[in-house]
């Protein structure tokens, strides 16, 4: 086993520096890292992160396409019947709730924004059912603002990095935040989001081909 050389003691700027070592690497072995929901606007991608809870980006996106065919607007999507809705979504898994947070969220985006999803981080927030990560993954993947979204897959890297002592999530976020300016956020949650997903896998971290592993103290090969 490889002994890791990260010191542990170090200070905010050079964890800062690692950081950003951390995320050139990154880039270069994820260039495509992006959001891997299919979607073409921003209530597209809202509703398929609702689905996405407890399901795969694959099993989302073999539904979507026939529904996003049907319900083009807000209104559509609100004016579904409950039953229905749950049909529709069942394989993804906690269709109940995920087909009443839908109709839910889309009836407030009819009465309070036009049917529009609003390209602001607080009023996304404030939706019933959206919360910090969904919020965050809209305003990075739908609108193209900075945001960190701080998933299981981010969550995990980052501690094996060092990045953070924290285990909730918001936390998490203003941590990562703290390392990277603020404009190359959303590119550097993708990357993390891609690094767990395909190589600091949860059970078995793939580290004898990690591309960070020079700068991981939880390195295992
Ligand atoms: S060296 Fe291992 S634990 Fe560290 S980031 Fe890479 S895969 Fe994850």
């Amino acid at each position: 086993m490889k002994k890791t050389t990260v010191d542990l003691r170090e200070s905010p700027e050079e964890r800062r520096q690692r950081a950003q070592r951390i995320f050139r690497k990154l880039k270069r072995a994820y260039p495509d890292a992006r959001c891997e929901l299919n979607f073409s606007n921003p209530l597209e991608l809202i509703i398929a992160a609702i689905l996405s809870a407890q399901s795969t980006d694959r099993r989302v996106n073999m539904v979507t396409p026939a529904l996003f065919s049907k319900y083009r607007t807000a209104a559509d999507w609100a004016q579904v019947p409950q039953e229905k809705l749950e049909k529709e979504i069942k394989s993804t898994g906690f269709f109940r709730n995920k087909a009443r947070a839908i109709r839910t969220l889309t009836r407030e985006l009819v009465e309070k924004y036009g049917g529009r999803v609003p390209e602001d981080f607080e009023a996304l927030v404030a939706l019933p059912g959206v919360g910090r990560k969904t919020a965050n993954l809209v305003m990075v993947s739908a609108f193209g603002k900075p945001g960190i979204i701080v998933d299981t897959h981010c969550s995990r890297v980052a501690q094996r990095l060092a990045f953070t002592r924290n285990t909730d999530p918001e936390k998490i976020e203003q941590d990562l935040g703290a390392l990277i300016p603020r404009k190359d956020w959303g590119r550097f949650s993708h990357c993390m989001v891609f690094h767990g997903r395909y190589c600091c896998k949860a059970r078995r971290p793939e580290c004898d081909r990690c591309p960070v592993a020079d700068d991981c103290p939880s390195r295992t090969a």
